[in-house]
């Protein structure tokens, strides 16, 4: 493959973007090489400024379950596009959402529409603390949650006595108020709640992780959290950016029983347009301006065009009632495969994650946590990263990501990756 016009792309990229890309993990940075830059994708394929073309199991890192420019998402979006970009007031549509999500996630009682899951994740921590009326809140390590303030916090190995930001220019104050719990462990926990009784407004929570590559909950963490939430009046916010729509019509709460008070949504619900949610709990949204004290607007809230492609795009899941069946079960294919060749996967429905654990090929780790992702090798990782992409096939350049499995991956390019799988990983 020739990777000239993007090279050439990238070199002017990089006197005025940082980086050369608008998201960090668009510039290749952990798999050794420079990105390719897109021209257009249809369906499960990707084609660059080259020419080259790539199955794509990257799939706009979740929005893309239907495949690329599903034929009715962009039909609607013409036609909305016809009737004005933005107009900063009330339209039908944003209705039509609010009440199809409501339709999918029944414990969504309310809802409010923003512009990225950053925005929706902040604000629905903001709600919870108006609520509330307390300031600290529990994420776990490697779970991520945007890139606000307070959320860009992994606290690393001194989990239970110290909240360090990870990026410069987050004021340690923001991240002094973030506690640090470890995934899938029930006890850092309840050291946490036992040490600030009475303080903590929300624990925040990827219901299925799959931002430290793909880890799954053990049985039984997700019920111990919703009862121990409920317990000290604390708020449960699952941050479904990812899984909303993915797993299941309803999310994680239809896919693992729990309920969480408040659930944060993106990706697949904007259709592969810039829209996010969050919702939940009557009385708690009920907090939010101009209904109540908690403040949170947006120019672009409930943008026409961003809410014409999440409902059509919901609108096909509802009705295509054999859809998570398909893609769970080409998930699962992808999954053995992987397998075989010696790898440590985790999955759920049509997310998954193939980690090289220490020593893969030989023995089969296991990757519960965020410690157990950061030993993976990650230069073996990247190896196998480039050798997929010298086949055609595109998979998330780094090991800490999730693969996302569309409608429009045929069981016949399953196969074909299994084949090119079984090949460059052995
Ligand atoms: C992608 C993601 C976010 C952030 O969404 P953006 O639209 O990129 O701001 C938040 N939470 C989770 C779980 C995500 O995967």
């Amino acid at each position: 493959m020739n990777w000239d016009k993007s090279e050439k792309l990238f070199g002017r990229a990089q006197e005025l973007i940082p980086g050369g890309v608008n998201s960090p993990v668009r510039a290749f940075g952990a798999v050794g090489r420079h990105p390719f830059f897109v021209e257009r994708a249809q369906g499960p394929w990707l084609y660059d400024a080259d020419g080259n073309q790539y199955l794509d199991y990257v799939c706009s890192w979740g929005p893309g379950i239907l495949g690329h420019a599903h034929p009715r998402v962009i039909e609607a979006v013409q036609k909305a596009c016809a009737n004005g970009l933005t107009f900063g007031a009330p339209t039908a549509k944003e209705v039509e959402l609010a009440e199809l999500i409501h339709t999918c996630v029944p414990d969504v009682e309310m809802v409010r529409l923003v512009s990225s899951g950053t925005e929706a994740v902040m604000s629905a921590v903001r709600a919870a603390r108006g609520f509330t009326g307390r300031e600290k809140i529990i994420k776990f390590a490697g779970n991520y949650h945007g890139h606000a303030d307070g959320l860009l916090v992994k606290a690393g190995s001194g989990l239970m006595t110290q909240s360090v930001p990870d990026s410069a220019g987050v004021p340690a104050g923001y991240a002094a108020s973030t506690l640090t719990a470890v995934y899938n462990d029930e006890a850092s926990v309840r050291t946490l709640l036992e040490e600030h009784h009475g303080q903590v407004a929300a624990i925040v929570v990827e219901p299925v992780a799959a931002n430290m590559g793909v880890v799954v909950p053990k049985k039984g963490f997700l019920e111990f959290l919703r009862r121990i939430t409920k317990e000290q009046g604390t708020i449960l916010i699952f941050d479904e950016v990812i899984t909303g729509f993915r797993l299941a019509l309803g999310g994680a709460s239809q896919y693992t029983g729990v309920q969480a008070d408040l659930h944060t949504f993106g990706k697949i619900v904007g259709g592969g347009m810039p829209l996010a949610a969050y919702g939940g709990r009557r009385d708690i949204m009920s907090c939010v301006a101009p209904l109540g004290q908690v403040y949170q607007a947006g120019t672009l809230s409930g943008n026409p065009v961003a809410v014409t492609a999440g409902i059509e795009t919901l609108k096909i899941l509802i009705e295509d009632t054999g859809i998570y069946e398909r893609i769970d079960r080409r998930a699962q294919t992808l999954a053995a495969a992987f397998q075989n060749a010696g790898l440590t996967v985790n999955r759920a429905g049509s997310l998954l994650s193939a980690f090289f654990t220490p020593g893969f090929g030989e023995k089969a780790g296991r990757v519960e946590n965020y410690e157990d992702a950061c030993a993976c090798d990650t230069k073996a990782f990247a190896a196998y990263f480039n050798s997929m992409l010298n086949r055609g096939i595109y998979v998330a350049p780094s090991q800490f990501e999730a693969m996302f499995v569309s409608d429009a991956h045929t069981d016949a390019l399953i196969k074909m990756t299994c084949e090119v799988i079984a090949e460059e990983c052995s």
